[in-house]
């Protein structure tokens, strides 16, 4: 039995699968969802609920946050009955959601006005590494509240990685993400590429998969191309909003332009709400 007493804000695909490893491990976890009925399946497996973030706050020594954007956070953080609303002396609150390095290091500030630690920890990997407990955790924190924060890192992942103070975890988060988009975008040209040209996309996946071109990820995504479906894991508008993020943190490289234009256009055609994969439809009907 964990003795660090965990509130949870945001349910949503990954949010779900992380508190259910939390109670795995034997956490004691409060949820707390804007959408009350997605709490239900946790309250069935162990968790309980909280009428407000503040009440989260009183009964929780670490809350943790699992948002759409910084916009999601910054209203859970600061609205009038939100997780700061009053000073919380020694309490932990660690940001999971994918946010900008300015807005990390903005919530690392007020917390600090509100004698509340702040974390940092972004994660790198989808829907299954969640479900199995080995994401991928970018720490950014003194490393004090990073030794505080590694029993629970230890329940959500495979491996935490300390790499400097808030906002640099999000900046890592930020670089990877470029790197999934380039990757997906890539195996999606050269899918479309290959069957214009008569090969199979089962033909052309085995090929990558098979080679030294094949990943983690052009694994994970060969089954949604050949079903030709793409429910969110990890939905596009949020790649999107990383790839935005990136541009606006300083990233000017040849391909990040034309590659948030690609997955931007995506989303203006309705893809958004789809999983990332769903880049392959948008590119198919122009080519
Ligand atoms: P999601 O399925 O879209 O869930 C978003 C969650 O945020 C929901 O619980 C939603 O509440 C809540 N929310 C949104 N706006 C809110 C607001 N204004 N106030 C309160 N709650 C609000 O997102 P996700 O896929 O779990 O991703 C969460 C974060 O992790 C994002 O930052 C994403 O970029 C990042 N991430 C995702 C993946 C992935 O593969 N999915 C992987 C790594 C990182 P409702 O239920 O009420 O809508």
């Amino acid at each position: 039995m964990n003795t660090l007493k965990l509130g949870w804000v945001g349910l949503g695909n990954m949010g779900n699968p992380m508190v259910m490893n939390l109670l795995k491990a034997g956490f004691e976890v409060t949820v707390f969802n804007r959408t009350k009925d997605k709490e239900a399946p946790l309250i069935q497996a162990g968790a309980t609920t909280a009428n407000s973030l503040k009440e989260l706050m009183e009964k929780c020594d670490v809350v943790i946050t699992m948002l759409s954007n910084d916009d999601a956070v910054k209203e859970v953080f600061e609205s009038q009955t939100g997780l700061l609303s009053k000073e919380f002396l020694g309490k932990t609150i660690i940001n999971m959601s994918t946010v900008s390095p300015e807005t990390s290091r903005y919530l690392a500030s007020s917390c600090n006005t509100h004698q509340v630690h702040f974390i940092d920890a972004p994660v790198s990997g989808s829907v299954k590494p969640a479900q199995d407990g080995t994401l991928v955790i970018l720490v950014g924190s003194a490393i004090a509240d990073y030794e505080l924060a590694k029993p629970i890192f230890d329940a959500l992942g495979k491996v935490a990685i300390h790499v400097g103070n808030a906002g640099v975890a999000s900046s890592a988060k930020l670089a990877i993400n470029f790197l999934l988009g380039l990757n997906l975008q890539g195996l999606a040209e050269t899918v479309l590429f290959a069957e214009n040209n008569g090969v199979s996309k089962e033909d052309m996946l085995n090929i990558i998969n098979a080679g030294a071109c094949g990943n983690g990820i052009t694994n994970i995504k060969a089954h949604s191309i050949l079903n030709d479906s793409y429910p969110a894991a990890f939905a596009l508008k949020h790649l999107v909003k990383d790839l935005r993020l990136a541009k606006e943190a300083g990233l000017d490289s040849p391909l990040i332009h034309p590659l948030f234009n690609s997955y931007a256009t995506a989303e203006k055609e309705g893809l958004g709400d789809q999983d990332v994969m769903a880049i392959l439809s948008s590119l198919k009907k122009k080519h």
